[in-house]
């Protein structure tokens, strides 16, 4: 059930954003980072579940997701992370890099019915 409450987490920062409103919210993106943790499937499948509790069922969830991206303390490459414990991609030292991005969950915009 994380992804349910991600999905409350997401509609109430654009209730915040859009002074407390969602009836007037037609659309909100959000980016998911490949490395977040989170099961996109499960997402989409609970939001609009949420929406409708939240009394904003015409609510659209656009999702991007984006590729995890570290950089090697080793040899200081940067390279594109798919699994939280892949060694680098250049010099195949493990689990010593920075994860530069790909663990965040953000709400980009949204868009407002016209
Ligand atoms: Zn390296």
């Amino acid at each position: 059930m994380h992804e349910f409450s991600l999905c409350q987490g997401i509609i109430k920062q654009v209730a915040k954003a859009n002074h407390e409103r969602l009836d007037n919210v037609a659309e909100v993106s959000i980016e998911v980072g490949k490395l977040a943790g989170v099961d996109v499937e499960s997402l989409q499948f609970w939001f609009p579940v949420v929406a409708e509790k939240m009394n904003c069922t015409m609510l659209k969830l656009n999702l991007e997701q984006v590729d995890g991206l570290a950089r090697c303390n080793q040899c200081g490459t940067s390279f594109n992370l798919l699994n939280l414990y892949d060694p680098c991609q250049n010099c195949g030292a493990f689990s010593d890099y920075v994860i530069e991005h790909g663990r965040e969950l953000l709400v980009k915009s949204f868009s407002l019915n016209s």
